[in-house]
């Protein structure tokens, strides 16, 4: 294994577990390293910090572990035993008639740089690291090991999610198994998940209690679901017996997905309609009629840089939700912004409020589910905030 040496001083953050080296912490490496390599991290004065997956960029390596070992088929089932041991107990023995879960979140699982979300018996991994994208056969093997019977299929999707320079021309497709059966079941409810299109690994699990919330407040209301990719949030709001709800979103794509999950589950409604438009314009021109409203829209800043536009961004969404919506009203409002901090959200969402002068009232603060764990000392990993607000 090669191994790279830290300049003084920059083993510190490593002390305290943060899983990142920035490349100006590096003092020397091996003219031969390649890019996703597993590397040795030596201290100035020689210590050994641990093993991570070298890469070019502004972090050179993100680390699997801070002791010294080999990064080998012990080392991946031992990582997702524990991720899935983690969402076992705390997840999946809680909740009936569900079998989507992210069973590993990156850094949260000590695995930086890897997704991995489970469809019925479908895993799909998607690797966002050169290294991990080089080790996916070796994944997707400690995968089905672990799981057993539970897994039955890898499908690999990283076309967008790897850096264009390293060149890897990385193939989607199932790594291990084959199957077209792609209907899978969260809380109950059904879902088409569009592994081989859709964006993420196919479907926001990250909403799943979000969503099941909002199925507690649908009873009779008019439901305006905007950005609603696959429909999540809609079908939920026809399970709790909302009196009629519209989806929007700007993909025709998505349009159609919300449209089959739908019917999937409500084969015969008449209370869901669905269009193809921007979310803005739908906003200001057709929704005076709603009293629950869903804002999740993409992140908006995906970068520190973009902050400013970002805020824009929100503030102008929650303006033009807040004048529209009915007296009594329920705003969801969320922000998948890694960028933006909680604090930066409720800000934003406060001056929304303002300059639309209405009454605002917080019923709820929302984050990212337990199968999207935040670990301590990486606390970048905190990314989906929301707030439930009532608006008189
Ligand atoms: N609420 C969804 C996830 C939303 S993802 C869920 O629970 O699964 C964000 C969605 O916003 C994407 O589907 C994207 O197509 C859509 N989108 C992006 N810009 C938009 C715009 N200006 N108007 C409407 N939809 C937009």
């Amino acid at each position: 294994m090669n191994s790279i040496q830290l300049k003084p001083k920059k083993e510190e953050s490593l002390l305290r577990f943060h899983p990142w080296i920035f490349s100006g912490a590096i003092a020397q490496k091996p003219a031969n390293l390649e890019e996703g390599e597993v590397v040795r991290v030596l201290s100035h004065s020689g210590d050994c910090l641990g093993v991570g997956h070298f890469q070019i960029g502004s972090i050179a390596v993100r680390m699997l572990s801070f002791d010294n070992r080999p990064i080998d088929n012990a080392f991946w089932k031992e990582r997702i035993g524990k991720a899935y041991e983690m969402r076992r107990t705390t997840l999946l023995d809680h909740l009936a008639d569900n079998n989507i879960y992210r069973l590993v979140h990156g850094e949260g699982d000590m695995l930086p740089g890897l997704i991995i979300d489970v469809y019925n018996h479908t895993a799909v991994v998607q690797a966002h690291s050169v290294g991990m994208h080089k080790q996916r056969e070796d994944i997707a093997k400690a995968l089905v090991e672990v799981l057993g019977n539970n897994v039955e299929n890898v499908y690999y999707k990283s076309e967008t999610t790897l850096p264009y320079k390293a060149n890897l021309h990385e193939k989607e497709g199932f790594l291990i198994g084959n199957t077209n059966e792609n209907v899978a079941k969260e809380n109950g409810l059904q879902f088409h998940i569009d592994w081989l299109k859709g964006q993420k690994t196919g479907f926001f699990v990250d909403q799943r209690e979000n969503r099941h919330l909002l199925e507690k407040y649908a009873k009779g209301r008019r439901v305006l679901n905007l950005f609603c990719y696959t429909g999540g949030f809609s079908v939920y709001a026809l399970r709790g017996g909302a009196e009629y709800v519209c989806s929007i979103d700007s993909s025709e794509k998505a349009i159609e997905l919300t449209r089959q999950n739908v019917a999937l589950n409500f084969p015969d409604t008449s209370r869901h309609e669905a269009y193809a438009e921007d979310a803005f314009k739908y906003l200001q021109q057709n929704a005076a009629d709603y009293d629950l409203m869903v804002l999740d829209p993409p992140a908006f800043a995906k970068h520190r840089d973009a902050l400013r536009n970002a805020a824009k961004g929100y503030i102008r969404l929650n303006a033009a939700a807040f004048r529209q919506i009915r007296p009594g009203g329920i705003v969801f409002t969320f922000s998948c912004s890694q960028a933006v901090s909680k604090e930066q959200f409720r800000l934003f969402v406060f001056t929304a409020a303002q300059q639309s002068g209405r009454k605002v009232r917080i019923l709820h603060q929302l984050h990212q589910p337990i199968d999207h764990p935040i670990n301590i000392y990486h606390p970048e990993g905190e990314y989906l905030k929301g707030l439930v607000l009532f608006v008189e």
